[in-house]
């Protein structure tokens, strides 16, 4: 054993006889420490070099052993350190106090060298192992603590829920409940339907759930309902979770809430007076059908239409009663399309619907649908009115939108030149 390395050993004793006689047999394996009394030893335990066992007789002149050891096991910052008695009381009664007194262990004068040395080595030993094994447990305690205060951060502030391979709900962090308005008991054994938007699409459930039920994790914006109907967006990230031996036992979701990210966003592509999408929107929605189309040879054809004398309603009736006008004639038209046509206020009086994947011929008969469910639509105040519809098929030599629009706004033209409340296809026009 190195120097350095060597433990220390307090010896008190009054008696210089038996310090020389221990120091003789420790000297070689341990650093050993003096104390001719009590008091001495108190105090050098309570500096800075503590020792590592204590050798303490009972019998000395001024403070006893016995309340020696009484004083350092009292003391916490001295309690863990091992006491073996060396004295020559060896009666039954003074070893039952020592033990009582927390001693490690007891060993009678006169004694053996080898005896000392055995039971010093034991108590060592057993005390190191002891410290270890505190340390131990006193690290994982505070790593226990860390990970509680994270884990009721993490619970207070991110959105996750967790669910069974069927989608029953079996865990919702704080957050999560405070997002949706629903309480944890109302969720927990729950589908995690209860929390679907109605207006959320089936086919983006379809490929969510085809994307976790083959173990890979799905990512996406989802708008979920909230308890008073209210709604809320998440952008979240789903994947499966797994037990000890590896078998799939659920999903958990990581969401963030992205809802007035989304406000934004579709402020900005929304018509406020009829809350369909605005011409921006509209135009993107071109760029986006040209790309298919082109990509896989499809056609789409797009709508336009126009309130036949609109200037009079709003020059007889007033302007709100035109806007009102404008909203109901949004509405018949979104209760008629297709979840896959894309409607939206073209401008003043003017709607256009973007519809993929349709030749005009299939488009006109949409267009006819809406322009009688409008002509028989009561309107209030003014009664019946009247929209003018042309229509145009995408080209694939088209360059871009403007021309497809033009030839639609052509027909529409024409609709309006031969009496108005009429379909016209521009592809018709020319035969
Ligand atoms: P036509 O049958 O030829 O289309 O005749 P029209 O009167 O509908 O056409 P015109 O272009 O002469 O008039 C369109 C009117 O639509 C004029 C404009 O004040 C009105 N208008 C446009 N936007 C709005 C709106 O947001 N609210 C109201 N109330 N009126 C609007
Ligand atoms: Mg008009
Ligand atoms: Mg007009």
């Amino acid at each position: 054993m190195k120097e350095n390395t060597k433990q220390k050993v307090l010896m008190v004793d009054d008696e210089p006889l038996n310090i020389s006689v221990v120091a003789e047999i420790l000297f070689h394996k341990y650093d050993l420490m003096v104390a001719t009394n009590g008091e001495k030893a108190l105090q050098i335990i309570t500096s800075e070099t503590k020792p590592d066992l204590i050798l303490l007789d009972i019998l000395m002149p001024g403070m006893n052993g016995f309340e020696v050891a009484k004083r350092i096991k009292e003391n916490h910052n001295t309690s863990h350190i091992p006491i073996i008695f060396l004295t020559a009381k060896h009666d039954n009664e003074s070893i039952v106090k020592g033990f009582e007194l927390g001693a490690a262990d007891y060993v009678s004068k006169p004694f053996q060298k080898e005896e000392l040395l055995v039971r010093l080595k034991n108590t060592l030993q057993t005390f190191n192992l002891r410290n270890t094994l505190n340390r131990a447990l006193e690290k994982s305690q505070s790593y226990a603590k860390t990970i509680e205060k994270q884990m009721a951060l993490i619970d207070k502030n991110i959105i996750i829920s967790s669910t069974d391979l069927n989608g029953k709900i079996t865990e919702v962090s704080d957050a999560f409940c405070r997002v949706s308005g629903f309480k944890k008991e109302q969720l927990i054994g729950s589908n995690h339907r209860i929390v679907r938007h109605p207006e959320t699409k089936t086919a983006k459930f379809v490929k969510l759930w085809e994307t976790i039920t083959q173990g890979e994790t799905w990512c996406g914006e989802l708008k979920n309902r909230g308890k008073n109907g209210s709604f809320y967006w998440l952008d979240t990230m789903i994947y499966p979770i797994f037990n000890e031996l590896g078998e799939k036992i659920g999903y958990t979701a990581i969401s963030q809430n992205i809802t007035d990210k989304k406000r934004v966003e579709e402020l900005s592509v929304t018509d406020q007076l009829t809350r369909l999408h605005n011409r921006m929107y509209l135009e993107n929605s071109f760029h986006r059908e040209i790309k298919r189309s082109k990509r896989y040879n499809y056609p789409f054809s797009v709508i336009m239409l126009d309130i036949d004398n609109f200037k009079e309603v709003n020059d007889t009736y007033g302007h709100d009663v035109g806007d009102r006008v404008l909203i109901a004639i949004s509405a018949i038209l979104s209760g008629h399309i297709r979840e896959t046509d894309i409607l939206g206020r073209w401008g003043g009086e003017e709607f256009l619907i973007i519809c993929p994947h349709t030749n005009v011929s299939d488009a006109s008969v949409l267009a006819e649908k809406l322009r009688s469910s409008i002509e028989e639509y009561p309107f209030e105040t003014l009664g019946h009115k009247t929209c003018s519809f042309g229509i145009s098929e995408f080209d694939l030599k088209d360059d871009d939108y403007k021309e497809v629009s033009k030839r639609a706004d052509e027909a529409l033209y024409s609709a309006k030149k031969n009496g108005r409340n009429r379909v016209v296809v521009f592809e018709s026009m020319h035969e």
